[in-house]
């Protein structure tokens, strides 16, 4: 018999009754990936298993395609806005609020009362223009989109101002210079990498300059021989000169955590300034979005640039935004867990680590401190301020600490190692989860 004559034919497969309830579509394929992979296998070992066990190969193969990839962690490493963990999370409550606008048909973009189209952020309006007490507001897809849309909207072929202090990379390779040029605008580096002035502002306006880009550092910090030009100066300049002050102020603080060095967005908007942007998933705390504010006759030009249709924010993350906005216009910072996790007292964090403590004390096998360390904003967010917090220093007793922490990571925990212990940092871990945390560990000796 012809060697490749042993190969089960995809037809007669599909057939099976075991597979009968399954999606055809999907089983042809990976009935002919798994034939593929024995033909190979007839080639180079001349042998394959038995029609039987092929077949539960394959079912093997469905079942795996139909396991849930995302799954929650537990994020053990005091960094409140992690990006590579989904940055702000959501406060239960708040999901609730708007399961009403997701789970049946709603106004995203209608007006009720007059049965005519409506704008898609006119109830995100009232809560900017309140807040900030600016003209006007636009919510695009992110910071990054924003970004994009204004250079595009007000400096195609036209130069954009900015300091080489200002030419960041923020991270996942996202870099302002390259964003002005896919924008179409002209780069226009001015001072120097520590020290920028006025005058070099000044200076570097011409006929062809539309728009003086400041951006905030966001993931550094300078310090020692530094200068850069304060807001309310490229405010001013920019208003006598005829051009456009835009303010990219990342992170965008409001409101709800004390000792913090840099001005929130509700001071930054007393400045009137022409145009600002921030993300609305750092430290704002709501979902991806990239919030717009300013005058309105920029909001409007915005608004009528054909791009925005490709950078417009859906329906889920509007209607999320509006309900972390309505959170901070009641100072509820309960609903914005952002928020809550980076105000923890020195007392909840500490009472918090002992309950734990007391829980991962009862493994014999791991030797556990509490012990005191330091928390961050993280998502280039205040990137020299340190929050203190409370957590736990883990040993075990025969596993080496990197093997034991590649264990947790895999069932879920993110922590980080430090002087060769675990360090779990209490900050961003809910009390409903200790109970996990424990059986995470004491499956680890169950394993052995
Ligand atoms: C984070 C950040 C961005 C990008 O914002 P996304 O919402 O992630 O697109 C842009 N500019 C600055 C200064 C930032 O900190």
């Amino acid at each position: 018999m012809p060697l490749l004559s042993q190969l089960p034919q995809v037809d007669k497969i599909l057939k099976e009754k075991r597979f009968e309830a399954k999606n055809h579509i999907i089983l042809k394929k990976i009935i002919q990936d798994q034939i593929a992979l024995l033909r190979q296998n007839l080639i180079d070992s001349k042998s394959i298993p038995d029609y039987e066990n092929i077949l539960q190969n394959i079912q093997k193969s469905y079942e795996q395609l139909h396991q849930i990839d995302s799954k929650p962690l537990i994020n053990a490493t005091g960094i409140v806005i992690q990006t590579n963990l989904g940055r702000s999370i959501f406060s239960p409550k708040l999901l609730v609020e708007i399961f009403p606008l997701l789970s049946q048909y709603n106004n995203l973009e209608y007006d009720t009362s007059k049965g005519i189209r409506a704008d898609r952020y006119k109830s995100i309006k009232k809560y900017i223009c309140t807040l900030f007490d600016c003209e006007d507001t636009i919510i695009v897809n992110n910071n990054a989109s924003a970004i994009l849309l204004i250079i595009n909207t007000f400096a195609k072929n036209k130069e954009v101002i900015i300091s080489r202090g200002e030419l960041i990379e923020i991270g996942g390779s996202f870099r302002i210079p390259e964003i002005i040029l896919s924008a179409g605008g002209i780069l226009k580096e001015i001072g120097s990498t520590n020290k920028t002035h006025l005058k070099d502002y000044e200076n570097a306006i011409t006929q062809n300059s539309t728009l003086i880009l400041k951006a905030h550092q966001s993931n550094f910090k300078q310090i020692g021989f530094t200068h850069e030009v304060a807001l309310e100066q490229i405010i001013t300049l920019a208003k006598n000169k005829g051009v456009i002050d835009y303010y990219d102020v990342g992170s965008g603080y409001i409101a709800g955590i004390e000792g913090i060095n840099e001005p929130s967005l509700i001071e930054i908007s007393k400045l009137k300034p022409s145009l600002v942007s921030f993300s609305g998933d750092k430290l704002l705390g709501g979902p991806q979005a990239g919030i717009i504010f300013g005058k309105k006759p920029l909001i409007d030009q915005l608004k009528k640039n054909h791009l925005l249709r490709a950078l417009r924010i859906d329906k889920f993350s509007i209607f999320a935004l509006e309900a972390t906005l309505r959170a901070y216009m009641e100072n509820n910072f309960e609903l914005i867990p952002t928020i809550s996790m980076l105000k923890q007292s020195p007392q909840t964090l500490q009472d918090k680590a002992k309950k734990l403590f007391e829980k991962l004390s009862t493994i014999q096998t791991l030797q556990c401190k509490l012990i005191t360390v330091k928390s961050k904003a993280g998502g280039g967010s205040l990137p020299e301020k340190e929050f203190p917090s409370y957590g736990l220093s883990l040993k075990h007793n025969t596993l080496k600490t990197t093997i034991l922490n590649t264990k947790i990571r895999q069932k879920g925990l993110i922590a980080r190692i430090q002087n060769d212990c675990i360090i779990l940092d209490i900050r961003c871990i809910k009390t409903s989860s200790f109970k996990t945390i424990k059986n995470i560990f004491s499956s680890i000796d169950n394993e052995k």
